[in-house]
């Protein structure tokens, strides 16, 4: 194993995995994120995303959503701060930018992507977020589509993570996969310098070092629309804790699995849902 640097994530490992939450802590020690997602036809990601970085356990999460859909997104979430952004046609528009870089001021982490559907606008924020931001960062779903054919991951002050389903890997690549999951994405971590997630059955961690972390946690139960702003959502919150950004990164991945491994075991592959799942992530971090 050690000389392909291949590790296979299991309980040991984890096992230490979240601070311990010191008695005279506040909720400034336990991060705050800003998560940038959602549009008209997307309403359902910015609140995945939020509610699991919520369970996750930070200590302010910040939702920036496009204008239009602030009404719902503040319903849906009670414990996060949700900011309006301009926006076109339910979209972010350009002028989201500088909204987004000022609340990004003061935040430990950020999450771009959830749900941002796909258009000028949204190009621009990513761009712009990228090549700002100074704490880690994660890019997911249309954050990804953005970068497509194009990346500018070079060009960048702060840690990435690249969290795509095999689709997305493909089109942020512009061609096909032509190898196996763990040699495209051990080759796409070096040349980019970010941590690559290929999520999928046995999601692949990929480090810039050339280290890849196997995850043997989750189940087909979690092929369902939602499972994976449950994942971006846990996975900025572990960087706004102060995680590295390896560990946040096979970390959350793992927790996420056995989050939902434990729904279904309570609920079924057939009927479990990212909600569901979302609601298991307080007793998956409990077995620590
Ligand atoms: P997304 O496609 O962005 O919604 O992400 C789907 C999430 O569910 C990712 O975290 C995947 O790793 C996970 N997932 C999907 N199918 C499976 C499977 N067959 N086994 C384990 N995890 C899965
Ligand atoms: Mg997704």
């Amino acid at each position: 194993r050690i000389p392909d640097k291949i590790f296979a994530v299991d309980d040991e490992d984890t096992r230490e995995l979240l601070p311990r939450r010191r008695r005279d802590s506040h909720k400034g020690d336990y991060g705050r994120v800003l998560l940038v997602c959602g549009s008209r036809d997307y309403t359902g990601a910015p609140a995945f995303s939020a509610r699991a970085a919520v369970r996750t356990g930070s200590g302010l999460v910040f939702l920036g959503v496009p204008a239009s859909i602030h009404g719902i997104e503040a319903e849906k979430n009670d414990e996060a701060m949700v900011i309006s952004l301009p926006e076109e046609e339910g979209k972010l528009s350009p002028g989201a930018v500088p909204v987004i870089l000022e609340q990004l001021r003061g935040c430990d982490a950020c999450l771009i992507g959830p749900g941002l559907g796909r258009s000028e606008g949204v190009s621009a924020a990513v761009r712009a977020v990228l090549e700002t931001c100074r704490v880690p960062l994660v890019i997911d779903a249309d954050g990804i589509n953005a970068l497509a054919g194009n990346i500018d991951i070079w060009k960048r002050n702060c840690p990435v993570i690249l969290t795509p389903h095999e689709g997305e890997f493909q089109r942020l690549l512009g061609r096909p996969m032509k190898a196996d999951r763990i040699s495209q994405a051990r080759e796409f971590a070096q040349a980019s310098g970010c941590i690559l997630i290929l999520k999928g059955y046995r999601t692949v961690t990929a480090l810039p070092d050339g280290r890849v972390y196997i995850n043997t946690t989750g189940n087909p139960g979690m092929a369902k629309g939602g499972s994976g702003d449950v994942l971006s959502g846990m996975l900025v919150s572990l960087l706004g804790q102060g995680l590295s950004p390896e560990r946040a990164a096979w970390g959350a991945v793992w927790l996420h699995g056995r989050a939902g491994d434990t729904t279904a075991s309570e609920k079924g592959e057939y009927g479990m849902t990212p909600t569901d799942m979302i609601e298991a992530i307080p007793k998956a971090t409990m077995q620590y």
